[in-house]
């Protein structure tokens, strides 16, 4: 019991896995930055060093998500919550309307937020069956007027994905990807702003990615406090203030560690194959059940239950004993829930179908 526990297969949904080659690395340049004498928590935002790090972490993200030219890339403090808020008091800026799409607890918040500024139309939801599902919009359901459209791409809490990407008819699509981006290759061109808090699949809690298209940065009006304008953010190359420094550095890292691994299209057919093993076992074992729709699935968030939230919660604190941490599901819905992000290698999920397989045996 003295020796130092191993490190867990942690099913967290975030803060969640990093890869461990690069909190490794991260270690051994912990007080020391690659000899510069400083470590990357101490050094000045305005230093060469750090200049360096904040503008390879941005050259290495357009390269890995193949983001076009005419998109800004901002590192903003607040995580996924503030975006939430920026969104429409930047992007409302004509009719003052905007579309929301629930498909989920996060969809909900996002929306709530944007009622306190404008006119929010929720165009389609999948509250009706517990969000089981992505709801199907054409783009005959938005108001043409509307001065963008929110949806939440992967929903955390509830394991599901859309399929597709809804058609707007030319009005900005805005995209929460917090707990997808990175995970596979999207079309950034097919969306006006992206957004992401980073502690999924990219670094440590505390900031926010958003992926911009140009022409809808600068609309912010008078009174918009300053941190929470876009055009403060682009302009200033992330640097107006102080930044999230450190989480910015791993961040750099990560994007590094994927394009060395071969991109997002590898990391993608890795995510697949994990997430088909472990759907594949819960839809054949008899005792676990996924309550999500097929084709809406997450491959990232796999949500089951027992049927029985005794057994659940037996399962959470067993599967814990044994280096298996965070399977609970999320405190309003409970049941299970195996967070699956870009760093649990396969061996993780093998490890967790084999107590599954184990606890179904013992609990018949
Ligand atoms: C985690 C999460 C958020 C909230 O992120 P914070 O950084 O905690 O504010 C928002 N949206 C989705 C889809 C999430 O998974």
């Amino acid at each position: 019991m003295s020796k130092e526990r191993e490190r867990a297969y942690n099913f967290s949904a975030g803060p969640s896995m990093l890869p461990l080659e690069v909190i490794e690395d991260a270690a051994a340049n912990l007080a020391n930055y690659k000899g510069c004498g400083e470590s990357v928590m101490e050094m000045s935002h305005r230093s060469a060093e750090f200049k360096a790090i904040l503008e390879d972490a941005e050259k290495n993200l357009r390269d890995i998500l193949d983001i076009p030219d005419n998109y800004k890339v901002m590192f903003i403090q607040g995580g996924g919550t503030l975006q939430f808020a920026m969104i429409p008091l930047n992007l409302l800026r004509k009719s003052g309307k905007a579309d929301y799409i629930i498909s989920g607890t996060w969809a909900k918040k996002a929306a709530k937020e944007a009622e306190k500024f404008g006119d929010i139309k929720i165009v389609a939801s999948s509250a009706d069956d517990t969000f089981s599902y992505i709801p199907e919009v054409k783009r005959e359901d938005f108001r043409p007027d509307a001065d963008y459209v929110h949806i939440t791409y992967n929903n955390t809490i509830y394991g599901t994905h859309y399929p597709y990407i809804p058609d707007t008819g030319g009005i900005p699509l805005v995209a929460d990807m917090s707990s997808c981006i990175l995970s596979e290759e999207i079309d950034v061109s097919k969306f006006g702003l992206i957004y992401a808090g980073v502690q999924k699949n990219i670094a440590p809690s505390g900031i926010a990615i958003a992926i911009m298209r140009e022409d809808l940065i600068g609309f912010a009006k008078d009174n918009v406090p300053t941190y929470l304008d876009y055009k403060i953010h682009a302009d200033n190359g992330s640097t107006y203030n102080t930044p999230n420094c450190f989480a910015i550095y791993i961040a750099g890292e990560v994007f590094k560690h994927i394009k060395n691994m071969g991109g997002i299209a590898k990391l993608h057919e890795k995510n697949v194959e994990k997430a088909k093993k472990l759907y594949d076992f819960i839809d054949n074992s008899g005792l676990y059940k996924c309550p999500v729709r097929e084709k809406d699935r997450s491959l990232m968030n796999v949500v089951f239950i027992t049927g029985d939230a005794d057994l659940d919660k037996k399962f959470v604190a067993e599967a814990k004993a044994n280096n298996m941490h965070n399977l609970n599901g999320h405190r309003s819905i409970g049941g299970m829930r195996a967070s699956i992000y870009n760093a649990m290698p396969m061996e993780g999920v093998d490890a967790l179908i084999a107590f599954m397989k184990k606890f179904q045996e013992e609990n018949k």
